[in-house]
């Protein structure tokens, strides 16, 4: 029997990070380490979030810098790790019927390099970016996650990075070390412990959870990423927090591995 690859969400928070040595990142390329090596990484990233479900298909992703009012030299930052067409065509008979578009367009964009840049510094295992389809529910993403499965037992990595809390408006711009505020630190206690019980429902149905997750999850497409993974959790396999913490008091940068 072929060993399952881990499943692993990424809260990446601020694109800096890509530059940046810190807890956060040194906890990814920690991850990276001591992981079994994948053929290839899936990564369903929160800024990939458009009108349908695509998937990358070319064999040189471009890096894309999708962000605005940032130093020049995070414009500069490349990470030419190559495309897998058959891993894209993979995803796509998978997730049949559900129309899945091969895309020649997208590439890569900060929510997956920021963070693979220091799980894969050398940029050598290849990767497909997977769309959020923003026109679909919840409960929509999770099944999508389920039907995944089959690649962790083809040496595929499925990445999720979004932030299980992220509100902007809220964010302590220049004071990271701000702490928690009160909303976001129960939001997070409560998720992880739904988590650890292996109790999903309330997780899908997140905008039942009431006030303290509707202030962490005020736009869905950085939480939805964190739903792949744990539809990807198999009965009693173990699930840990291998990094955390609070960002600017409303970027929760908890990282989730299944596996
Ligand atoms: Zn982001």
């Amino acid at each position: 029997m072929t060993a399952l690859l881990p499943a692993i969400f990424f809260g990446h928070g601020n694109p800096m990070n890509a530059l940046q040595q810190n807890a956060w990142t040194e906890g990814w390329a920690e991850l990276g380490r001591s992981i079994p090596r994948p053929k290839a990484v899936l990564c369903i990233s929160a800024h990939w979030y458009v009108p349908e479900t695509a998937v990358t298909a070319m064999t040189q992703p471009r890096t894309i810098h999708d962000f605005g009012g940032f130093p020049p030299e995070l414009f500069r930052v490349e990470y030419p790790a190559p495309g897998d067409p058959a891993l894209a065509q993979r995803v796509q008979a998978l997730l049949a019927p559900l129309p899945v578009r091969l895309d020649e367009q997208w590439g890569l964009d900060h929510g997956t390099w920021a963070v693979l840049c220091h799980v894969f510094p050398q940029a050598d295992v290849p990767l497909v970016q997977l769309s959020l389809d923003a026109s679909k529910p919840a409960a929509f993403h999770y099944a999508l996650g389920k039907q995944l499965a089959p690649l962790r037992a083809e040496g595929v990595l499925i990445v999720g990075s979004g932030n299980l809390v992220h509100n902007l408006r809220a964010y302590a711009w220049g004071q990271p070390s701000v702490g928690a505020y009160d909303w976001a630190a129960r939001f997070e206690q409560q998720a992880r412990a739904l988590m650890l019980a292996d109790d999903v429902a309330p997780l899908i149905q997140y905008e039942q959870l009431g006030r303290d997750a509707l202030l962490s999850i005020p736009t869905p497409e950085h939480y939805l990423p964190l739903l792949y993974v744990l539809a990807l959790r198999q009965p009693g396999e173990d699930i840990s927090f291998p990094s955390e913490g609070m960002d600017g008091g409303s970027i929760s940068m908890l990282t989730v591995r299944v596996g």
